[in-house]
């Protein structure tokens, strides 16, 4: 049984009845797993931040260690202290903070606040409460100036309070370990937890990745295409290969893994099973 390393498992938003109920589902499922925390994301513009806060309260009442992601946009710096404050009242003690992007037709007037300003601002009126998460991007964020500007404008996250980051998915191991050197050399300590994201469905995963900048590599894309069709097998092949992307991840030092879920607990619970992570009795 391997060393128990930082697990996390991330979850939309649900907005249906359903869908909490599937959640809190699947909440109880990857239990075994003692994750360190659930976390939730926060639709861009705010456009889920209801939904996003009663999921996160239901998940601590639940009695489990719950995240909001805060990825604030073009909100007011009232608003977010607002947010931020309540869910300290709450209970809450750790944050994903993000600068998210604008949804399309909200334009003009409204300015993105980078994350290293919400953290300064989290850490302004809430001290050393929040255990707080920021985002790091291996193959380097779509908007990123340069390679190097990228990891600087990282380390700025980590100057303004940041406790660790997680990463956007990818499946190339080699550029999560290139990244993790380099950051070494830009003076980051810190510890980068692998975001993982399961291979479920060639298209959704072509489309999403085309957004967020993540390479498929060439050979990955051609045996997911083959396998479109065919669900089952693409599942099948998708948990191998994401099976030993975590084996590669932890042999090479990473410290832990944060799993995209997309709400669903079996394909997390196979990963987890695959890797020999203990499992709470
Ligand atoms: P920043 O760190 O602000 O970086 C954005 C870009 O600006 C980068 O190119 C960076 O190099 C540059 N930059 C950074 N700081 C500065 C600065 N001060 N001045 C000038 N340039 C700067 N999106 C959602 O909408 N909701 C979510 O819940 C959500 N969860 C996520 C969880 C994880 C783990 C990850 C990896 C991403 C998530 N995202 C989410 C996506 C994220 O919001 C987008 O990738 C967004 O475009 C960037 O957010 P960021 O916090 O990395 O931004």
């Amino acid at each position: 049984m391997m060393n128990s390393p930082h697990i996390s498992f991330e979850f939309f938003a649900a907005k249906t009845a359903e869908g909490r109920q599937k959640l809190n589902n699947t909440c109880r499922e990857l239990d075994k797993f003692s994750p360190e925390f659930y976390s939730v994301t926060y639709g861009a513009g705010g456009s889920t931040r209801d939904t996003t806060k009663d999921i996160i309260l239901d998940i601590k009442a639940n009695g489990y260690e719950a995240a909001p992601h805060l990825s604030v946009g073009g909100d007011s710096t009232e608003d977010v202290i607002a947010l931020v404050q309540a869910y300290k009242d709450a209970g809450i003690n750790k944050l994903v903070a993000l600068r998210g992007d604008l949804p399309s037709g909200i334009g003009g007037t409204k300015q993105l606040v980078h994350a290293n300003e919400l953290v300064a601002m989290i850490r302004e009126h809430t001290g050393d409460h929040f255990e707080i998460n920021v985002a790091a991007y291996p193959e380097i964020h779509p908007e990123a100036q340069s390679y190097s500007k990228d990891i600087f404008w990282l380390g700025e996250k980590f100057k303004a309070g940041a406790d660790r980051a997680i990463t956007q998915y990818f499946y190339n191991p080699d550029a999560y370990f290139r990244f993790i050197e380099q950051c070494a050399k830009a003076g980051i300590d810190q510890p980068i937890i692998p975001g993982i994201m399961p291979l479920t469905n060639y298209h959704n995963l072509v489309r999403f990745s085309d957004n967020c900048g993540a390479d498929i590599p060439r050979w990955l894309r051609w045996q997911l295409k083959e396998r479109s069709d065919n669900p089952e097998d693409l599942v099948k092949y998708g948990l191998d290969v994401v099976t030993k992307l975590c084996e590669d991840l932890l042999a090479g030092g990473a410290p832990g893994l944060h799993f995209y879920t997309m709400n669903q607990w079996q394909i997390s619970d196979t990963l987890c099973r695959n890797l020999g992570l203990a499992i709470k009795t």
